[in-house]
């Protein structure tokens, strides 16, 4: 794959290199579902007082991932709807993990590699794991072809690795040691900013000497950091049976306090940005803390939308969700744009960037532009400009599989190639008519596997 990045996105309101420390909060909001698990099954009841560390919920269907109370305190199950909330909350230190009960669930030819894997899904350190080419979660008692370790992300409004790597370089380099002794021979693909950087000369300097660990350097331009397209320059192409194990540096610095500590990482650092935002800075909180609480105070005046996650690929927040979601690695908050603006995508537009130099502003130069989440005009069909498939990453044809999504079958559509789309977001970012492929891509690839495959698979 010819990787072809060549959108140069700056938008205003990056996080800063500080960390704001969260108060603790009165309670804890702790969703349900965040973007890969539905913690369905609750093991906890009505008033009961919890230890940090301990079980609330599993997701059965993403090999019983544990949904963990980041803090102690008292369930109340109805009180927020697809929540969990935590009442009375005290900072407690956890229980070290004891694993004699859940030797049951290990595959006995595994030994010591088995228990440790289990560990790590028991004190939740496994749900920062992906398949590199599908982004789920995988089989923690799996054989990987390969493992990535990214602590670059690129994504507009994500926490980026060197601050949450400010203070804890020496756990980091002992998660990767952990890491390696879960494998058997993999390699293990250390991806680092500019290599001539100052945090990846430390970087480097903490993994000198370690044979198995290949240090990386991708292309500073988004989506070089997205997993599957590192999967793929590295050589790992999607149709072997072997996944990819991909990270990031929250993963490892969760599985060193698993397997040093034997205990939960109930705190993590993620990003706070975007335009509304007063002061954009790096936050240290836990899953569940207050959305309110987070915003309160801390952003401009006025209707705005919250994405769970980064610009291009995070989810839109809902009124009903409370909470930070347990996957959370970043909050982006855009001007929300209720007014028409009709035709307003003709106008000169000095204040905006156009991928296809159709407003004034390529005369400005390079400039941070102040996203919102206007579609600048009425909804229009595609102009078959052909943006989009000149900045995807995957070399297929974005806007001809958008039409056949609308006029031909799924199989068709499969044909195309949707399932070597990565899902980074490229082409809806500079399509002119703000068609969601993405969003229609990721879908379509749902579709294909539960209509056609799992049909194949009963057959
Ligand atoms: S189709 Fe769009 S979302 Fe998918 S890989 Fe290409 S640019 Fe990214
Ligand atoms: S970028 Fe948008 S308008 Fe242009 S060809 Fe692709 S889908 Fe069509």
């Amino acid at each position: 794959m010819k990787y072809k990045a060549k959108c140069e996105i700056q938008l205003e309101g990056k996080p800063s290199d500080s960390v704001l420390v969260m108060p603790e909060p009165e309670k804890l909001c702790i969703p349900l579902e965040s973007t890969r698990f539905l913690f369905e099954s609750v093991e906890v009841k009505e008033g009961q007082s919890v230890q940090p560390g301990q079980v609330l919920a599993r997701d059965l269907n993403n090999y019983s991932v544990p949904l963990l109370a980041p803090r102690a305190g008292k369930v109340k199950l109805g009180e927020v709807e697809n929540h969990i909330v935590l009442d009375e909350i005290t900072q407690q230190e956890e229980e070290p993990y004891d694993h004699r009960e859940d030797e049951a669930h290990i595959p006995k030819e595994m030994g010591s590699i088995g228990l440790k894997r289990y560990k790590l899904l028991a004190l939740g350190a496994w749900q920062f794991v992906y398949d590199a080419h599908s982004f789920k979660l995988p089989d923690p008692f799996g054989t990987p072809r390969a493992v990535i370790v990214s602590t670059v992300n690129l994504e507009p409004y994500t926490a980026r690795g060197e601050v949450q790597l400010q203070k804890r370089l020496a756990n980091f380099t002992r998660g990767l040691e952990h890491l390696q002794s879960l494998l058997e021979y993999q390699p293990i693909y250390l991806v680092m900013p500019d290599i001539n950087s100052e945090f990846s000369r430390k970087l480097q300097d903490s993994v000198r000497g370690y044979a198995w660990v290949k240090p990386i350097q991708i292309a500073p331009k988004y989506p070089s950091d997205n997993f599957a397209v590192m999967a793929r320059q590295l050589g790992f192409n999607k149709e072997e049976d072997n996944p990819v194990w991909a990270m990031r540096t929250e993963a490892i610095l969760a599985i060193d306090r698993a397997l040093t500590l034997s205990k939960p990482s109930t705190v993590r650092i993620i990003s706070f940005g975007g335009p509304m935002v007063k002061k954009p800075v790096h936050l240290k909180a836990m899953p569940g803390y207050p959305l309110k609480d987070i915003l309160a105070d801390r952003i401009e005046s006025g209707p705005v939308r919250i994405i769970d996650g980064g610009v291009l690929t995070g989810a839109m927040v809902s009124d009903q969700q409370k909470g930070l979601t347990a996957e959370c690695n970043g909050l982006t908050v855009l001007a929300e744009h209720s007014d028409r603006e009709f035709l307003s995508f003709v106008r000169p537009g000095f204040d905006r960037q156009s991928y296809g130099k159709c407003y004034m502003s390529a005369l400005r130069g390079a400039f941070k532009e102040r996203l919102n989440t206007a579609l600048r005009g009425e909804k229009r069909p595609c102009v078959a400009c052909g943006f989009c498939e000149e900045v995807c990453p995957a070399g297929i044809m974005p806007y001809m599989i958008h039409k056949t999504l609308y006029s031909g079958e799924l199989e068709d559509v499969e044909q195309m190639r949707v399932d070597l789309c990565v899902g980074c977001g490229m082409c809806s970012f500079v399509c002119p008519s703000k068609i969601d492929l993405r969003g229609e891509f990721v879908k379509a690839q749902e579709d294909i596997e539960r209509e056609l495959h799992a049909q194949e698979v009963q057959a």
